[in-house]
């Protein structure tokens, strides 16, 4: 599978990249071969799978590089800060206006799956504004994330684990077939927004690519209270305690210097650790 890290930004856009927005793509070749060797159920259409993670501020656009809205498959929020999810409002609109592939005139309702906290259905309508008596159904099918309750789209495995953030938030554990080594099955996990806990080390265990969130900075950052972010350190120490394969770091503020969260990384962890590039790209 690929990860394209579409937006890389903590806590709201930088002047260089969008909010949290990530694409999990699984290309037709890659998933023929993973029917091939068995680690795709046969069930599974062979043809391009395109899930996007998190949809913060600005993060729509990047990802119509690469994907038309009307072809993704689900999109998955790890929770509903604004800056992992605030483009689900532009999503809609494109999704019903369209002018040639929008529901309002092909009647066509795409029932895009959503996959969110608890209360995702009604924070979406909320965050629109939707009219009295006005839905969101059939546009977005809404679904609910629940802690260690794994969900399929496609080719792909998708485990929630609930994470130490002040909201419900989720880290992810994505399992699918590797885009590197062919017909095999990889493991990419994504911390979400969280502060050291043990289930983020659970969802991490193993991965071939951990993206991780470090938005803190040690030291400067002591004086907020726990259980909102990790730093780069600490990041560092849940890919050493997971026994992730690499690491990418993601989440940082326009006013984190990346090369303190890289060195923070590094000093608790010995393997490859690299920053997430606004509209990059990871094959795992
Ligand atoms: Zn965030
Ligand atoms: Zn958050």
């Amino acid at each position: 599978m690929r990860l394209r890290t579409l937006g890389v930004a903590g806590s709201a856009p930088r002047p260089d990249s969008p909010a949290s927005t990530y694409l999990v793509q699984v290309p037709a070749d890659v998933v023929a071969a993973g029917v091939a060797s068995g680690v795709v159920p046969p069930d599974v259409e062979v043809r391009d799978w395109d899930v996007v993670v998190d949809l913060g501020n600005g993060g729509l656009g990047y990802v119509q590089r690469h994907v038309a809205p009307h072809d993704l498959d689900a999109v998955v929020l790890t929770h509903l800060h604004p800056d992992h999810c605030a483009d689900l409002s532009g999503l809609f609109v494109h999704l019903k206006y369209h002018p040639e592939r929008g529901a309002m005139r092909s009647g066509v309702l795409p029932h895009l799956p959503v996959y969110g906290p608890a209360d995702v259905a009604e924070r979406a309508g909320q965050m629109y504004g939707l009219h009295p008596g006005e839905t969101m159904d059939g546009i977005f099918d809404f679904r609910t994330l629940a802690d260690a309750v794994t969900l399929r789209v496609g080719p792909l495995e998708i485990t929630p684990r609930q994470v130490f953030h002040p909201v419900e938030a989720y880290g992810l554990r994505i399992t699918g077939p590797s885009s590197l080594r062919r017909g095999e099955r990889v493991v990419l996990t994504y911390t979400g927004d969280t502060d050291y806990c043990e289930s983020v080390v659970e969802v991490s265990r193993g991965a071939d690519l951990l993206l991780a969130e470090a938005a803190f900075v040690q030291g400067r950052d002591d004086v907020v209270e726990p259980g909102i972010h990790l730093t780069g350190g600490r990041a560092g120490r849940v890919a050493a305690e997971a026994g992730a394969a690499r690491m990418v770091l993601t989440h940082l503020p326009s006013w984190t210097d990346p090369e303190v969260a890289l060195a923070e990384a590094r000093a608790e962890y010995d393997g490859p650790v690299e920053l997430a590039l606004p509209d990059g790209v990871q094959e795992v």
